[in-house]
């Protein structure tokens, strides 16, 4: 029967339809016609009377008759039809289709109507309401809740609007006469007590009562979310039954010498915990696939190189990929500062702007093993980069690289993939991380260096200019560094330039030289005038930095205390924190302060005060969730979560949750599939893995 969902559309709704279905909406086959769901119903038991409509924008169906019909000639003509029941009178208004929908709805007829009221002066009108003949509605008592469909002009333009998908279903469900083959074991529909997929689909689109759509919604998001676990689960348990992963067996001079002689500082607990985890991980014989959480300054970097360390101690080499060239160079100093003492490493930063003389010079070497450790950009993935022998390639900040990019650097070695350590830039909320890198494992650094204060948080208007000026003052005369940052997005990305050059002037002009040393940086620099910037900021030369978003991730200057944020309103949450996090670095009391516009909607609001009011990047990847659900959220768009119908990550989370430990127990006991009564499933995969193959992502 699968071949029969599997079935083109064509036959059933004819060429013409099939193909606008197929352009517009994505549905091909007769399983994509079932998946796609109405996004509300009319619950066709209740009629409202004219003189009850008092509200707009809810779907209400009337009773009546026409009783009076004009089509007027103006700009754009309308069509406006007297409506009328027993208690008052209403008007429809129509603009397009007048000379059909004018025949369609004779005078003296009764019809029923379903729309949203508008309201006009003082009273209520329909436009472009759905009609039908009172006498076929009342025929067709039995069908009680009726589906609306998204449709689209276009879609409209052939009757496929909400109520030519309605008849196309009917259509479907005539033919298929109930033979639509289940999806999941039968001892799983059990246990939950789930309706069949037939009859879920079934009810779904035409529901006889409210609860029975809450049982039929209930059992096709439990579909989606298990699903959704189980293949990440699927992934992991193939990941952890094939011995492709290196062993690094054993823990050499490499690392001991650095530990003992030059770690700059004691480890956290949390830091000691999560390398414990790491190097388990490396050396049982599987490829590590590794996401590592921790908040901003948490400590993540000194992790890195202690288990690339590892690797050097096994033969084998090491990468570090970041999403920018900053981070980059950032990353290359510190840990060339780091190792200083220990000659037997040679470490190379490869960038975009690594010049082509350079470049060649480096990768004969990375390619015979003589560089020990690569630093550098997405310039890591290009096919002339080859290594020797690439045991762990580390991506630091991941949530700027797409999934294809990611799964390049597995091909930098021939013989096994290297193992992986995914370092994300703030920390991502449970729910978002068991949907998105729900095949990772995961080890989370909770705790931050000692004597870190956090990082005190204000909110300004722009009247508070002044005080926010004379303040800055005060703290440089205390010898503190100040950032001073400003919104820079591609779209508008002339004005926000524009912003921060008049930005940067009117510092100017309030911190003049010699007294004050200004840096400005922004994307359009040259890669070695950022960096020259940067340096004069890092060395305490300059005294304020003025940016764009390009010093957001990972850029480290502990003397810096002062971060300014202008037009906070315009980041999202998670960017507030990551610039926040700049910040109370070193020993200093340090200051975030957030300035406004003075007109500020619901929702920037509440991003700002959740600012003011926390600093755990956590709590505030939740609230970040919340606030703008996952469409927004890093990661998402490859990760499947936005392909979901029904099912909500954060409403749905403790279904999810099941799904997940469902999903566990059964590949635990059946890592194969090869019980009987796991057949379904290992269809499914079986069909999953021809699309995608999902080794491949991380
Ligand atoms: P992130 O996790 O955001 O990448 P970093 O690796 O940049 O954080 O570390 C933030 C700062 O904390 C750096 O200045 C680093 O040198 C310092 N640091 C890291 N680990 C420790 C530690 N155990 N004790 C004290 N300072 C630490
Ligand atoms: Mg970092």
């Amino acid at each position: 029967m699968t071949n029969l969902l599997k079935t083109k559309i064509d036959f059933l709704v004819g060429e013409k339809k099939a193909i606008i279905l197929e352009k517009e909406i994505n549905v091909k086959t007769i399983e994509d016609l079932l998946y796609y769901f109405p996004y509300r119903y009319i619950d066709k038991s209740t009629f409202i009377n004219i003189n009850q409509i008092y509200r707009e924008d809810v779907y209400i169906q009337i009773k009546g008759k026409v009783v009076g019909k004009e089509i007027v000639k103006s700009k754009t003509p309308r069509l406006v039809v007297k409506f009328a029941d027993e208690t008052g009178i209403t008007e429809l208004v129509f603009f397009k289709g007048l000379k059909w929908i004018n025949e369609s709805l004779k005078l003296g007829q009764s019809y029923v109507i379903f729309g949203k009221p508008t309201k006009f002066q003082n009273s209520f009108n329909f436009a472009h309401p759905d009609f039908e003949l009172l006498s076929k509605y009342v025929s067709n008592p039995q069908e009680k809740f009726s589906p609306m469909y998204n449709t689209t002009e276009r879609m409209k333009n052939t009757f496929l609007n909400s109520k030519g998908i309605s008849k196309i279903m009917h259509i479907v469900f005539n033919y298929l006469k109930g033979n639509i083959d289940e999806s999941l074991p039968n001892y799983i529909i059990e246990k939950y007590n789930l309706l069949p997929r037939n009859v879920a689909l079934q009810q779904v689109h035409f529901p006889f009562s409210p609860e029975h759509l809450e049982k039929a919604k209930n059992r096709l998001k439990f579909e989606e979310l298990f699903f959704m676990q189980f293949e990440h689960q699927a992934t992991k348990t193939t990941r952890k039954s094939k011995n492709n992963g290196f062993v690094f067996n054993f823990v050499g001079n490499k690392f001991n010498d650095f530990y003992n002689k030059y770690l700059p500082f004691t480890l956290t607990n949390a830091q000691k915990r999560v390398i414990k985890e790491i190097r388990a991980d490396m050396k049982n014989g599987y490829q590590m696939n590794r996401l590592l959480q921790g908040d901003v300054g948490s400590g993540k970097t000194l992790v890195a190189l202690l288990i690339i360390l590892i690797a050097l101690d096994n033969r084998f080499q090491g990468a570090i990929m970041t999403p920018t060239e900053i981070l980059a160079i950032q990353h290359f100093n510190t840990i060339q500062n780091l190792l200083q003492k220990m000659s037997n490493i040679r470490i190379a930063l490869l960038t975009g702007s690594t010049k082509v003389s350079e470049r060649r010079k480096l990768l004969p070497y990375i390619a015979d093993g003589t560089i020990n450790i690569v630093i550098g950009t997405h310039a890591l993935l290009e096919e002339s980069v080859q290594f020797n022998n690439l045991g762990l390639a580390i991506i630091d900040e991941q949530h700027r690289f797409g999934v294809a990019q990611r799964s390049k650097l597995w091909e930098k070695n021939n013989v096994k993939p290297p193992h992986i350590l995914v370092m994300t830039a703030t920390p991502i909320p449970r729910t978002l991380a068991m949907s998105v890198y729900g095949d990772l494992d995961v080890s989370v650094i909770n705790e931050l260096p000692p004597g870190r204060k956090p990082v005190h948080t204000i909110h300004y208007y722009e009247n508070g200019r002044l005080r926010l000026f004379d303040f800055m003052r005060e703290q440089i005369k205390k010898g503190r560094q100040i950032y001073v940052v400003y919104p820079l997005i591609e779209e508008s990305e002339k004005l926000d330039l524009l912003d921060l050059k008049n930005g940067f002037d009117a510092i100017e002009r309030s911190f003049p030289l010699p007294e004050y040393h200004i840096s400005m940086i922004h994307g359009r620099l040259k890669p070695q005038d950022k960096e020259y910037e940067m340096e004069l900021f890092k060395k305490g030369i300059t005294n304020i930095m003025v940016a764009t978003t390009v010093i957001e991730v990972g850029v480290d200057v502990p003397n810096a205390s002062v971060m300014v944020i202008e037009n906070a309103e315009r980041f999202g949450l998670s960017q507030l924190h990551q610039l926040r996090g700049r910040v109370g670095r070193g020993a200093e009391k340090s200051y975030c302060i957030l300035m406004t516009s003075d007109k500020l909607t619901t929702d920037s609001r509440k991003r700002i005060d959740v600012m003011c009011k926390t600093t755990d990047g956590f709590a505030i990847s939740e609230a970040d969730l919340k606030l703008r659900g996952p469409g927004d959220l890093a990661g998402t768009a490859q990760s499947g979560v936005l392909n979901l119908k029904l099912a909500d990550i954060i409403k749905d989370e403790p279904i999810m949750r099941e799904c997940r430990r469902l999903a566990e127990f059964i590949l635990n006991k059946d890592p194969e599939l090869l019980y009987p009564e796991n057949i379904l499933l290992k269809n499914y995969l079986d069909r999953h893995k021809a699309n995608t193959d999902y080794s491949q992502i991380s």
